[in-house]
């Protein structure tokens, strides 16, 4: 089975955070996702090693993606070549048509490799000729794969984008979302009721009210977007 979009994070959790609500927009309307975490997210702060990814398979049901973890290590993730060409591989065997990825902003050093990373593993995905390039011939058996489109989740550890490309209503899948990250009780103190929780769906209730509705999950993207018909848009709060 190959997937028609994935998102690619450092984390576990970073997906749900950032566009949860979107993933189980997508899901419901029939694409296959697949969430791709660069490492298991160990040490997690509250639990015992190998729950956080439990807790994250868990999350992803709910919000009716796949899951895998790459094997990198949590706090040293970095742009490197083999990790490119691994994505790379990756994007080649499962085809997706969208690609989300953390920007290169935030100050988590895990999170800000990953814009980088993705952006070259989607370049090095359409490209021919890997069985010449020395180091690269893991590619060299996978077809070229062009992703149509790569888009950038705000990751919460930025500052509140006050630009951004476009957004998502998720207010109709907010609650899901919400049931997502309660999951990470390994890194959240649910229970409690998590501060950090509560900022997250502060935020994106702040960019739903730029738009007049409950929640919002914004994206950026390196390319301009452009719509066959511009009806496609919803209602602007101001016209
Ligand atoms: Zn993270």
């Amino acid at each position: 089975m190959t997937y028609d979009l994935m998102v690619i994070t450092a984390h576990p959790d970073d997906a749900e955070v950032q566009m949860g609500g979107t993933l189980a927009k997508l899901t419901q309307s029939g694409k296959r996702a697949l969430i791709v975490d660069l490492c298991d997210g160990e040490p997690a702060e509250f639990a015992a090693p190998g729950t956080r990814r439990q807790q994250a398979m868990r999350a992803a049901q709910l919000l009716g993606a796949d899951r895998v973890f790459l094997d990198l290590q949590d706090r040293f993730i970095i742009d490197t070549i083999p990790t490119r060409l691994k994505l790379a591989q990756l994007i080649r065997r499962q085809r997706p048509d969208m690609v989300f990825a953390t920007t290169d902003a935030c100050i988590h050093p895990d999170h800000a490799a990953i814009g980088p990373l993705v952006d070259a593993a989607v370049f090095y995905a359409r490209l021919k000729q890997w069985e010449q390039v020395p180091g690269g011939q893991q590619l060299a058996d996978t077809q070229p794969w062009v992703v149509k489109r790569l888009f950038f989740p705000h990751c919460k550890m930025e500052p509140v984008w006050g630009d951004f490309a476009f957004a998502v209503d998720v207010s109709a899948t907010y609650a899901l979302k919400k049931r997502a990250l309660a999951e990470y009780s390994s890194i959240f103190q649910v229970a409690q009721g998590d501060q950090l929780l509560e900022l997250y769906e502060a935020e994106d209730m702040h960019m739903g009210r730029l738009f007049g509705v409950a929640y919002a999950e914004v994206f950026k993207s390196h390319s301009p977007l452009m719509v066959a018909d511009p009806t496609v848009f919803q209602p602007g709060l101001h016209g």
